[in-house]
Parts: C-alpha cells; structure tokens; sequence
C-alpha cells in the first residue's frame, strides 16, 4: 500500500504545482499583451498615461501625446482588471526594504532602488524573494505619478514569481485624491483631467484599471514583528490597530463613500482626522515618551513602527530603534534613502548604494 501512494502523491503534487505554474504565467502574458499594444501608442514620448477605463465589452486606453488625447479600445482580457485585496499580515520574510513619500519623483525612486539593488538597470524586480514596502503617498506635488503606479504594477507582477512582494500602502495623498482634495496635483495633471474631460479623481474611479488596482491596497501591514503605516498609530488608536484586517477593510470601503454625506461623516471621517493612521505626527511631538511608545507596542503586539509622512533628511530612527521613519524627503527631487531589514538588522541604504546600519 506504502509503495502505491507515494509515488501516486508525488505525481498529485507535481500536477499541481504545474497547474500552479501554468495559470500563473498566463496572467503575465496577458500583461505582456497589454505592454505591446499600449506601447504602439505611448512608447517613448507621451506626455501622460495611459489611463485605461474598463468598458462592457473592452477597455479604453486613453494617453496624452503632444498636448493631444490618442485613445484606443483593446479587449478586456489583455490586462488583468480583477485584484484581491492585499492580506494585512505576513511572516517569515528575511529581506526587506522601505521608503515612502515619493510623490511623483519617478527618476529619483528609480535611482534609489536600482543603486541598491532592488531593481536592475533596466527596472526590473532584483530583490528576490524580498519584500518592498512603500508607506503611502505617491501622489501629489511631483509630475511622474502615472509612471511610479504603472512602474509598480508592473513591478509587483516580477516580485511575485520570484516569491517576493511589493506592498504599495495607502497615504494620506492617496486618500486625498479619491476624496476629490486635489489642492496638490501637478499642474500637467490638471491639464490631463481637463483633456480627458473628466476630473482627477475621476481618472482613478472604480472602472478604471488603476483604479480598481488602488482599490486592493492596504492602508497597515504588519510583515514579522514590524508594523508598518503612513503616519503611525496614536494612542487612540491602538484598539483599531489590533484587527489589522478589519481596519484596511474600512479604510478601503470609506474609498467610494462621499466625503459630504451623513454616512461618511458618521462612520469614516474619524479614520482622515489628525490622530488617524494616514495623518498622524505625534512620533514627532514631545507629548509621548518612551514609555508610552513601549505601551503602544505592547497593546499592538509589534517591535517596531516604520512611519512616513513626517518629512526628515534620511531615514531615521526614534525612540531608541522602535519608531523608524522612512520619509527622506524624496518629494524634493534631490535625495533619498531606503530603510532596510535583513534578517532583523536594521540599516539605510543611500542613494550611492551604500549602508549604514542602525546601532
Ligand atoms: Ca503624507
């Protein structure tokens, strides 16, 4: 009987795994399809996009070129226009790195992570099995904000089959955006929204690609014992906090609630005010101590807090290496820095490639 099953289990296994393997790849040459027939339209010299609203039967394609709108519609099957929501808790990750606050400064980013390895010269996933978090705010202020999202949604597809992982969380800008506060757009996005006849916000609604990749976002992950999130969490908000999945599925929900109705106001509003998630500065306030942080830690169940938000000159470390703050100030356009964790050592990698671990 011994001898029957198991190479009748092995086989099962094997199928499996090809079955796996099979599925798989067909999504990334559904992505390669896309690549192919947007590119006929924006290789080289567009000026914005593509923004890509999902039709009944087909997807329109719309890219700005020479100040003109060029659209095309494609079929629905040749981009992945379906996304799960992310998981909010991961474990046994022996690489990491994380910046946050990019806002637009493509180049830059791009220089930051090949310099250090997590990606190549010609922009592909480098890290392996590593994961790269970005802690919230790609929009606003900067002009490349199309090419960071469809950069990483390209570059989340390469880390996945080398069983690594992007985590794009969801800022305070981002949330700004949906929630029609469009105080900070570039001027060529206000320019883009009035050539596509529509609004900014409206270039990111639930029926477009990027859209409803937004969508899947998480707001808060927690990745081994290190939690991670735009502004941090107050005191306040502790209890929230420790249902990790319930929290990012109400901030996902508050995404198509309007801001100016009772419901939103009632039920969501609290998650945008100064001591929420996405907002908070209090890391950066005299009131707490450290006390008070390891309280915070303790009611969270994590070691350590990597925040954003707060603009310093590097990647910084507070309260005796317990609060990290991954916000170098990207948004200047002029420097950065990753913060990184490899196998529980915490260092920054600069814009030369090098490290400098935290003692
Ligand atoms: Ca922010």
């Amino acid at each position: 009987m011994k001898n029957f099953l198991y190479p009748t289990l092995h086989w099962f296994v094997r199928a499996i795994i090809f079955i796996f393997i099979l599925t798989s790849n067909s999504l990334y040459s559904q992505y390669d399809k896309l690549a192919s027939d947007v590119k006929v339209l924006y290789e080289g010299q567009i000026d914005d996009g593509p923004y890509i609203e999902i039709l009944k039967k087909n997807l329109n394609v719309a890219v700005i070129k020479d100040g003109e709108v060029i659209t095309k519609e494609i079929p629905k099957t040749a981009i992945n226009i379906k996304f799960k929501p992310e998981a909010s808790i991961y474990k046994g990750v022996s690489k990491i790195a994380a910046f946050s606050d990019l806002h637009g400064q493509y180049d830059l980013s791009l220089k930051l992570l090949e310099k250090n390895k997590i990606i190549d010269k010609k922009g592909d996933w480098n890290f392996g099995d590593g994961h790269l978090v970005i802690v919230g705010d790609i929009f606003d202020r900067g002009d490349k904000v199309t090419d960071i999202l469809w950069f990483l949604f390209k570059l989340e597809k390469q880390a996945f089959q080398q069983n690594g992982k992007v985590h794009y969380l969801l800022g305070n800008h981002e949330y700004m955006i949906f929630q029609k506060d469009l105080r900070h757009i570039n001027k060529k996005y206000k320019k883009t929204s009035k050539l596509l006849n529509t609004t900014y916000t409206d270039l990111f609604g639930k029926n477009t690609v990027l859209g409803r990749w937004l969508r899947s976002k998480s707001t808060i992950v927690k990745i081994n014992d290190v939690l991670y999130v735009h502004g941090g969490i107050s005191p306040e908000f502790v209890n929230e906090a420790q249902n990790l999945g319930s929290l990012n599925s109400k901030m996902r929900k508050s995404i198509d609630i309007d801001i100016d109705s009772k419901k939103f106001q009632n039920k969501y509003e609290k998650y945008f005010l100064d001591n929420s998630p996405v907002w908070y500065r209090g890391y950066f306030k005299d009131s707490l101590t450290e006390g008070d942080i390891d309280e915070l830690l303790l009611g969270l169940n994590v070691n350590k807090i990597v925040v954003g938000h707060t603009s310093q000159n590097s990647v910084k470390s507070l309260f005796s290496n317990k609060i990290f703050v991954v916000d170098s100030s990207i948004k200047n356009g002029k420097k950065g820095q990753l913060l990184f964790i490899e196998n529980g050592v915490f260092s920054k990698g600069t814009l030369n490639g090098n490290r400098k671990q935290f003692n």
